[in-house]
């Protein structure tokens, strides 16, 4: 139990795969003799989900981590800024029903009482308008940098959107042409074991048994490592978060030089949502939903409705979009003996607040940092991760149902059934009897490294209007006056950013044609 672990062999090259080779080629040198080796084991006749397109900031480090230039990696993956996500009809079905989740957060954010200062108003600035300036560079379709701005710094926090399949291809090129890993195209036909249990090796069709150290399986939702060979089942959370099919479709823009969106663009329908995201030369539109609740056609007409009526194709000559079905939850752990599920194999629940590729990410880069020196360090390395990751899966899970507990909608079962208390993880339930008489705190959600932090919280409670009873004793002046600071801060920032940024189209076309400064 104390072998040396020299090969690491991945196997699946979606975005899950192709982010772990380049984040452990980069952090142990696969390009040079006495480096890991880094092996990817790829289908060519298994396609990658193909979807995936919203990201978070963390995007940003990853990709610098691993030694690829930004002007690059937005040439070639179709990339654009997202800087939020913006909910519209999610608390009440009415036109006028939006707030948005930006990435900066609220000005003065750990001084200033922001919330006191948002109830003064009596609730009729939203909160995000009110504290923080990017939603107003959102609406305006301004890029979070100017043209002079080196590539990953940014006048304002900002993610991308990209186009999945190119993110794939893209980091294949890096990981093979730079840091030094192996890819094999193949299909991987079976598994040989150590006595142990272990995997010994990977079975293909032309390339005979690919042996290693530890196994990462990226197989996307099929699972082969972690589920069906070692048969780790997934905890499922369907009983909380009933979407478990979508649809995806991709949609041209009318005019080329169209506007494109800034931000991810979440419209709640009667029994899912429908994400709309602007890439530089189409939108990705799909439709999550949940089949308890209505049926594929049904759903598929809805995305077609609202395809047409968001400026795309009449909703007749949408091409058919492609169908996905998930059970969402989470496996039941992720490491398992010298195997490590990453990505989609590792569980899914749905795609709002895009939070399955910062899980590949962090992911990626624990295994990296705690990378076992040997087979015999393995078990405690596992341990934790797995702790560490059933964290993570719960906070997403609670983070998310925020989002539909709070709604005001009874216009369908869906929305009903959304509200019954016994759908509401008891945590959320905890925080949400908490946060009647005082504002989510860095002090609720404790680890270092939160998935979603305090202020994402505000953001979404006082975003679909979620207003405090009342508090112990009211706010000193000075409290507020320091309130109203940043709120006036907030407020200069966007003066001044608005006329001295440009739009989102020209940031990326400045880019592509010109690119931008290494920092
Ligand atoms: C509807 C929907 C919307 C989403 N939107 C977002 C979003 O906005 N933001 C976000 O962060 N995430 C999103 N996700 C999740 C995101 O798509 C995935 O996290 C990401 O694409 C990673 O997928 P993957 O690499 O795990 O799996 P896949 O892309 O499915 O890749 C699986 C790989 O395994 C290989 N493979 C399979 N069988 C074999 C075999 N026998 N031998 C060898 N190789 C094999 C395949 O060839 C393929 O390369 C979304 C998911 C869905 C379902």
């Amino acid at each position: 139990m104390s072998e040396a672990v020299r090969h690491v062999v991945i196997v699946g090259g979606g975005s899950a795969g192709w982010l772990t080779a380049a984040t452990l080629a980069a952090a142990h040198r696969a390009d040079v003799p006495g480096g890991l080796r880094v092996t990817l084991l790829e289908s060519p006749d298994v396609p990658t989900i193909g979807v995936g397109e919203g990201t978070w900031p963390t995007m940003r480090d990853t990709l610098r981590r691993v030694g690829v230039r930004e002007t690059d990696f937005i040439r070639a993956c179709d990339a654009v800024f997202k800087q939020a996500s913006r909910f519209d009809r999610w608390t009440e079905d009415r036109d006028d029903d939006r707030y948005y989740h930006p990435f900066v957060l609220p000005q003065g954010y750990l001084d200033a009482d922001l919330v006191s200062a948002w109830m003064a108003r009596d609730g009729r600035v939203p909160f995000a308008e009110l504290t923080s300036f990017q939603p107003q560079l959102c609406a305006a379709g301004k890029a979070p940098k100017q043209f002079s701005t080196p590539e990953y710094a940014g006048v304002a926090n900002y993610a991308y959107h990209l186009d999945a399949a190119k993110l794939g291809a893209f980091l294949r090129d890096h990981c093979v042409r730079t840091l030094g890993v192996r890819h094999v195209s193949d299909h991987m036909t079976g598994i040989d074991s150590h006595e142990n249990g272990d995997i010994a090796a990977l079975r293909t069709r032309g390339h005979g048994a690919i042996g290693g150290d530890l196994f990462i399986d990226c197989t996307g939702l099929r699972s082969l490592l972690l589920g069906e060979h070692y048969g780790v089942g997934v905890v499922s959370r369907k009983d909380v978060l009933f979407n478990d099919r979508a649809l995806a479709a991709q949609v041209p823009y009318a005019d080329p030089a169209a506007p494109i969106a800034c931000q991810t663009i979440s419209t709640a329908q009667s029994n899912g949502w429908i994400w709309d995201i602007g890439l530089s030369a189409r939108r990705g539109v799909g439709h999550v939903y949940s089949s308890t609740h209505t049926t594929d056609d049904d759903a598929e007409a809805v995305l077609r409705a609202h395809i047409e009526a968001s400026g795309g194709p009449r909703a007749d000559d949408v091409p058919a979009p492609l169908k996905l079905r998930f059970d969402p939850g989470y496996r039941r752990s992720f490491w398992h003996r010298n195997c490590v599920a990453v990505g989609l194999s590792s569980g899914f629940i749905e795609p709002l607040e895009a939070s399955s590729l910062v899980l590949v990410e962090l992911a990626a880069a624990a295994i990296a940092d705690d990378m076992p020196a040997t087979r015999g360090a393995m078990e405690i390395v596992a341990r934790r991760f797995n702790d560490a990751f059933a964290y993570r899966w719960e906070r997403v899970i609670d983070f998310l149902k925020l989002h539909y507990a709070l709604s005001r909608r009874t216009d369908s079962e869906y929305w009903r059934d959304h509200l019954r208390p016994e759908t509401i993880p008891e945590r959320l339930r905890e925080l949400l009897q908490l946060w009647r008489h005082r504002a989510p705190s860095r002090y609720d959600l404790h680890r270092v490294d939160e998935i979603f932090p305090s202020a994402s919280y505000q953001y979404i409670l006082y975003g679909m209007g979620f207003r405090p009873e009342g508090r112990v004793a009211p706010p000193h002046d000075a409290a507020l006056q320091q309130a109203e600071a940043s709120v006036r801060e907030a407020a200069d920032l966007a003066r001044r950013m608005l006329p001295a940024l440009p739009s989102h189209r020209e940031m990326i076309d400045h880019i592509r044609t010109r690119g931008m400064s290494r920092i």
